[in-house]
């Protein structure tokens, strides 16, 4: 039998377990950046509390030892199901005999796009590290203003959507900005801090059980959050955010509230939901294409309670390996079982020590869930050097609250994006190895107007 050729586009959660699973087949793995990404915590490296190659992997390095997985660093522009190709931004198109695609998805901005720049979300490496410059700048700024004039003035931060990226964000500034920032920036007073989780909604993070979202709420309360329920936002300028009715005056206002689908989906030509996923079939392959699958954060892919799976990394990484499954056994639509989600918990952290977990009907909060938050993200992350790298600066932060990676590079604060400021591919590997070996060899992700 011939061996099938696999293209699968995104070297996330998803995209990762697929290629890793298939050993049978010829596999093309295509990304727009050259390695994978831990995103669950994106949100230490934006608070200086990890360095960027603690969390991510090249994919090359990843895959030395599979000779049948060929990178390829490059965007998929589109997908043309008829000819079976793969466009591609610098290569010539790809063809493939089975698809997978796993683009993920990003911001978004309920119809207000403009609010990006202003409010930036985290996603990438790269929004990481704008944003982690933005808030040291932002301490610099104020101690040199105050330390000139000698008048104070607030310095809020206010976090726009109570899920756990939210949260996690809340918790992470208050402890970097009372227990780090304080002692070293003299003319700051700690009460000139204060940071607002926003959400729209009842309560924050939603997908807990009640009980577990007032815990984290009190958790925030006492580490000088200040958390606003049932608080729209509906517009945000340079200076400002309008929160209900109320304008709170900030320049550091981070996005935490919504995501679409990747719009490479939308070059499928497949019915979509409001998010922009593509409503996948039982077995994930797009409807009337069964050697097409969407996995992950891109897939509408019904749950067994009748509703769509969250865009978690299990579930991506769950459908990954099912697909490869099915690719191996080159199992034909009417002889493939449906893909069904093993749900086996959920957990957010607060900060040192705080945690909310939720594993059926289990309940935990505090300094377990955090230890289990610990083991879990190590678990995860790729690479012996990576888990032994992270565990000893949490050990270190959590003895000292001196976190190791508050650098500023960049010096005019120039979105790492904007195309007059995009550092050139050599730059970037230095400006990266910085903070760290030079290995990992990273290279920021290049947002493209697609993704606009
Ligand atoms: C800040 C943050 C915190 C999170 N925390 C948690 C958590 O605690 N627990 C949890 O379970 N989940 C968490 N998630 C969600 C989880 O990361 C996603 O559900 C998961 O990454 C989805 O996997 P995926 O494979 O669909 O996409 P991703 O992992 O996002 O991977 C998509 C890949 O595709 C590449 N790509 C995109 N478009 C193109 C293109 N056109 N051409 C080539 N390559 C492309 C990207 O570079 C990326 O590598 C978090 C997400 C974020 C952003």
């Amino acid at each position: 039998m011939t061996r099938k050729q696999v293209v699968i586009i995104g070297g996330g959660f998803g995209g990762l377990a697929a290629a890793r699973s298939l050993r049978q087949a010829d596999v093309i793995l295509i990304d727009r950046t050259n390695h994978h990404l831990f995103q669950p915590l994106l949100y230490q490296v934006a608070t200086a509390a990890l360095s960027p190659g603690d969390i991510a992997w090249p994919l090359r390095t990843i895959f030395r030892c599979r000779p049948n997985v060929r990178i390829v660093m490059d965007e998929a522009i589109s997908i043309d199901r008829s000819s079976r190709l793969v466009s591609l931004q610098q290569s010539p198109p790809l063809p493939f005999d089975c698809l997978i695609v796993a683009p993920g998805s990003r911001h978004t901005y309920f119809g207000h796009q403009e609010w990006e720049s202003f409010a930036p979300g985290l996603k990438t490496l790269a929004d990481a590290i704008r944003l982690r410059e933005k808030l040291l700048r932002t301490f610099e700024e104020a101690e040199r203003e105050q330390a000139a004039t000698g008048s104070h003035r607030p310095l809020t931060f206010v976090i726009v959507g109570g899920g756990p990226t939210g949260v996690e964000l809340a918790g992470a500034l208050a402890e970097i900005g009372r227990k780090a920032m304080g002692p070293e920036f003299p003319s700051l007073r700690l009460d000139d801090l204060s940071i607002l989780l926003v959400e729209s909604g009842p309560r924050i993070l939603p997908g807990f059980a009640p009980e577990l979202s007032a815990k984290a709420a009190a958790s925030l309360e006492r580490m000088g959050v200040t958390v606003k329920v049932n608080s729209p936002v509906s517009d945000i300028r340079a200076d400002r955010v309008r929160i209900g009715n109320e304008w709170v005056l900030s320049s550091n206002v981070i996005w935490a509230a919504g995501n679409k689908a990747s719009s490479l989906v939308d070059s499928l030509g497949v019915p979509q939901d409001q998010l922009g996923r593509v409503k996948v079939q039982p077995d994930l392959s797009i409807p009337d294409d069964p050697w097409i699958f969407v996995i992950g954060d891109a897939a509408h892919c019904v749950g067994n309670d009748g509703r769509p799976l969250p865009g978690l990394a299990p579930v991506a990484m769950q459908q990954g390996r099912y697909v490869a499954a099915l690719i191996e056994d080159h199992l034909s639509p009417e002889r493939r079982k449906p893909f069904v989600y093993q749900h086996r918990g959920i957990l957010a952290t607060i900060g040192r020590a705080r945690a909310v977990a939720q594993f059926g009907p289990l309940h935990l909060s505090g300094p377990l869930a955090w230890l289990i938050w610990c083991v879990a993200h190590i678990f995860f992350l790729i690479g012996i050097r990576n888990r032994i790298r992270v565990i000893l600066e949490w050990i270190w932060f959590y003895l000292t609250f001196k976190p190791g990676a508050r650098l500023i590079f960049n010096q005019q604060d120039k979105p790492l994006d904007d195309s007059s400021a995009r550092p050139s591919i050599n730059h970037t590997v230095s400006y990266l190895s910085l903070d760290r070996s030079p290995l990992p060899r990273l290279h920021l992700v290049k947002k493209t107007a697609s993704d606009e």
